[in-house]
């Protein structure tokens, strides 16, 4: 989290760039300057909140902000998982612009603006607090905000992985922040993160919706939403503030066979709620018309009388605050997942317009969302010529919008090189980004099944249920036994007692799968337990070679984390490994030059202090190999290096005195 330096000047004398002119611009001809509160709550699907009228009153507080407000009902956002979602929710673009197309291997590219930046420029203080690890602030969310609180281990439930914080602890967290800046000019960011999987709402929330987990956690948020509201009101910044609620995205609940949320792009994972509250209002009202999660910044923006940047994709939806309808334009809404291509199936791209959604694919899906909103016949064959014209709106719009292929031919390369630097991998398959159609080997359609059974065993395997992990590959193996995933997965969970049945299943993991590292460096570490050096270090070598990305995909991966100037973590252990089995194998030269190259790296995401420790255990390696050598000099350098990071190592102490003794012995004075 950043130190947050208090401003007490006013915000007259914090808009440095023409002062008070500035300030009247922007300031509304009611002479207010409202503040901002956006509150996302992740996986909100919108027909859960009782004022898009659920069954059940799930979200009593979230109504009542919505009778005093405007609610539309018709909210798509572009992409159904949360980073991603999140860089079009601040920005107002869509993801071919903004760069970002899933979670963790990227980083919203600085070139972007966000909503955060824009208001912070016009002497706004700016704070956002997030709950999930996927926001956490190196994912390039944290543009423009004074204090950005991603400090998700705080209150984390969940596997370390998949690190959150309850929205109590949100709420904690902001509090204060709120009263710090209760005089200031504020822009403030929520991020609830608790109806996202597992469902386990805490009491009474959890009897109340004991049938149903998931609205249950909604219940929670809206809860703590409520809270926030009421904190406002006894702040008296209630009526001089605006508030939006919305969500990223929503969730499958078993619609289209999607569990989840992220591999499809229907509206059981892409339409959220959005309601938004203007200052000083107090009646409701609510929109059909269709809108777009990315219709937010332009809409605050708007309302404060800020220019939009040319480069949002948005609608301004701020007349609508006050009573006003802004002129009818016909909407063409997009929406993406390159999630499927992970599994070699082709990218979903979505577009919706007057009624009716084209979905491009290997086999293209037409619905009529007037007659069909759950979007279940599939009406392409019926209306070819439609989907046809569609298909061609939806290819346009992605030429315009993809960054890479906008302004002159000279620029398109830096863009490209710029876009591709700041997407930034570091775990497992990164999607492919392609916006061609008719790529893939297969339809998303016919994988998902594989996909919800692949999102399972993820979460049992990090719960440490390897036995669920065990019979659910072996169920996915039985329908597909082309699935590398599974057998990596099997491999992971049979115990290091049964090394033949482990190396069995690394070894089907890379037979389909011959980019696998994470199998080659497994199978290393099985051989060199059973003393099979040299298949060891073929093994390492080859973890090695796949995690420095040597294709020219990845090159621009090890480019971009060149530039944070980080590698792989699987890199650093293949090289320390293969170190390893080299000085066993008393290949002493080579046990050398692999240390050095392993002490050399800097990894992403290991903790300092566990970090230090493995160096210093490779740096004491190192000094023992160069005083075999009898290279004392440098063999002093290294066990020194390594004392600095542990300096309470004895075994280290004792083997400098040696070497010291030797080489004093050696060059006598
Ligand atoms: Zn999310």
């Amino acid at each position: 989290m950043r130190k947050y330096l208090t401003i007490f000047l006013l915000l007259l004398a914090t808009v440095v760039v023409g002062g008070a002119e500035l300030l009247a611009h922007f300031r509304r001809s009611d002479g207010e300057t409202p503040n901002v509160v956006l509150i996302s709550i992740d996986t909100c699907r919108a027909d859960r909140l009782s004022c898009y009228g659920y069954h059940r009153e799930t979200t009593p507080n979230i109504d009542a902000l919505a009778g005093e407000g405007v609610l539309f009902a018709n909210v798509i956002s572009p992409v159904a998982n949360t980073l991603p979602a999140h860089c079009s929710m601040l920005t107002g673009t869509n993801p071919p612009y903004h760069g970002v197309h899933d979670n963790n291997n990227y980083r919203l590219p600085d070139s972007n603006v966000t909503l955060a930046e824009a208001l912070r420029e016009r002497g706004y203080v700016t704070g956002a607090f997030v709950s999930a690890f996927v926001l956490d602030s190196q994912f390039g969310l944290d543009q423009g905000f004074d204090t950005y609180n991603d400090d998700t281990e705080a209150g984390f439930r969940a596997a370390p992985v998949f690190n959150e914080r309850s929205a109590e602890a949100v709420n904690r967290a902001a509090s204060g922040w709120l009263e710090e800046h209760a005089a200031d000019r504020f822009f403030l960011f929520l991020h609830y993160y608790d109806p996202h999987a597992p469902y386990e709402p805490p009491q009474p929330f959890a009897s109340t919706f004991s049938n149903e987990p998931y609205s249950g956690e909604i219940a929670y948020v809206d809860h703590h939403i409520g809270q926030v509201v009421d904190k406002l009101k006894s702040m008296d910044l209630y009526d001089s503030t605006l508030i939006i609620i919305t969500a990223d995205h929503g969730e499958g609940l078993g619609d289209h066979s999607e569990d989840s949320h992220g591999f499809f792009i229907y509206h059981s994972t892409t339409k959220v709620p959005l309601i938004v509250k203007a200052p000083g209002r107090r009646k409701a009202s609510t929109i059909d018309a269709p809108v777009a999660l990315i219709d937010i910044v332009p809409t605050v923006l708007g309302h404060l009388g800020i220019p939009v940047s040319p480069g949002v994709h948005g609608e301004d939806l701020s007349p609508y605050l006050v009573g006003k309808t802004p002129p009818v334009k016909e909407r063409h809404i997009y929406s993406e997942s390159l999630v499927p291509t992970k599994y070699g199936c082709s990218p979903l791209f979505g577009l919706e317009t007057a009624g009716q959604k084209y979905i491009e694919s290997l086999r293209p899906e037409l619905y009529d969302l007037i007659s069909d909103p759950g979007e279940t016949v599939n009406i392409v064959k019926e209306d070819p010529q439609r989907a046809s014209v569609l298909r061609q709106r939806l290819r346009d719009l992605i030429v315009e919008q993809l960054r890479t292929q906008q302004g002159e031919a000279a620029l398109a390369l830096d863009n490209e090189s710029i876009q591709q630097l700041e997407s930034l991998g570091y775990v497992g398959g990164p999607v492919k980004e392609t916006f061609q159609f008719e790529t893939g080997n297969e339809d998303p359609k016919d994988f998902v099944q594989i996909f919800e059974k692949l999102m399972v065993v993820a979460g049992y395997f990090y719960s440490g249920e390897y036995d669920r992990v065990r019979r659910l590959c072996n169920e996915i193996l039985a329908i597909r036994p082309d699935i590398s995933t599974a057998h990596l997965y099997l491999g992971k969970v049979t115990p290091a007692d049964r090394p033949r049945e482990k190396a069995h299943h690394y070894s089907e993991a890379l037979r389909l799968d011959p980019r696998l590292a994470e199998a080659h460096f497994a199978l290393g570490n099985l051989r060199a337990r059973q003393s099979r050096f040299d298949e060891a270090a073929w093994h390492f070598r080859e973890a090695a070679r796949l995690a420095a990305h040597l294709d020219e995909e990845d090159q621009n991966l090890r480019r971009a984390l060149a530039r944070i100037g980080k590698v792989d973590p699987m890199l650093f252990n293949a090289h320390f490994h293969l170190a390893d089995t080299l000085k066993v194998q008393q290949k002493v030269d080579e046990a050398i030059a692999a240390y050095r190259e392993a002490l050399r790296l800097e990894p992403l995401s290991m903790a300092p202090e566990e970090l230090g420790n493995i160096k210093a255990i490779g740096h004491f390696r190192l000094g023992d190999l160069l005083y075999m050598k009898g290279s004392y000099d440098e063999a002093i350098q290294s066990y020194q290096t390594g004392l600095r990071l542990r300096p309470d190592s004895v075994p280290a102490r004792r083997a400098l005195q040696r070497t010291q003794a030797a080489y004093a012995k050696e060059t006598p004075p």
